[in-house]
């Protein structure tokens, strides 16, 4: 069974959007990875606030983020917080650079003796798990300047 495999057969509790973080989940579910990007200072925003970080700006506004980033640090989960995510461990935690500027906490889809190195260009796939899509990511399949 491939790494994608083992998660869409997950019975796992949907996560609960918030009326900030709901355009997040609804692009995930489009296969469309959104991001706000602020209004005042231009930065990209992630995870979904009320308030731009870097200026206080309140002018946030959702746009669609490239998807591409760079594996930043990993973890191997072995034993995780919540038994219905069990049936894929050991699995690959993973933070990633996106090329807009956050970072994300994900999950790198690939098998867990098979990690890329720290740095290696990475890209989105959406996982459909039960009745959500989670933006996970997997290493690049073609070489970026
Ligand atoms: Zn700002």
């Amino acid at each position: 069974m491939n790494p994608i495999e083992q998660f869409e057969r997950l019975n796992a509790p949907a996560p609960i959007p918030t009326q900030i973080s709901r355009p997040f989940w609804e692009g995930n579910a489009a296969g469309r990875l959104v991001m706000q990007k602020c209004g005042d200072c231009g930065a990209w925003v992630f995870y979904p606030r009320g308030h731009c970080p870097h200026c206080w700006g309140a002018r946030l506004a959702w746009s669609d983020a490239r998807g591409n980033a760079r594996l930043e640090s990993f973890c191997i989960v072995h034993r995780p917080g919540h038994d219905a995510w069990k049936a894929a461990a050991p699995y690959v935690l993973a933070i990633v650079r996106l090329e807009e500027g956050p970072s994300m906490l994900s999950t790198l889809v690939c098998p867990a003796h098979e990690v890329p190195d720290i740095g290696t260009p990475v890209q989105v796939r959406f996982v459909r798990i039960g009745q959500f899509t989670l933006p996970m990511f997997e290493p690049a399949r073609q070489r970026r300047s």
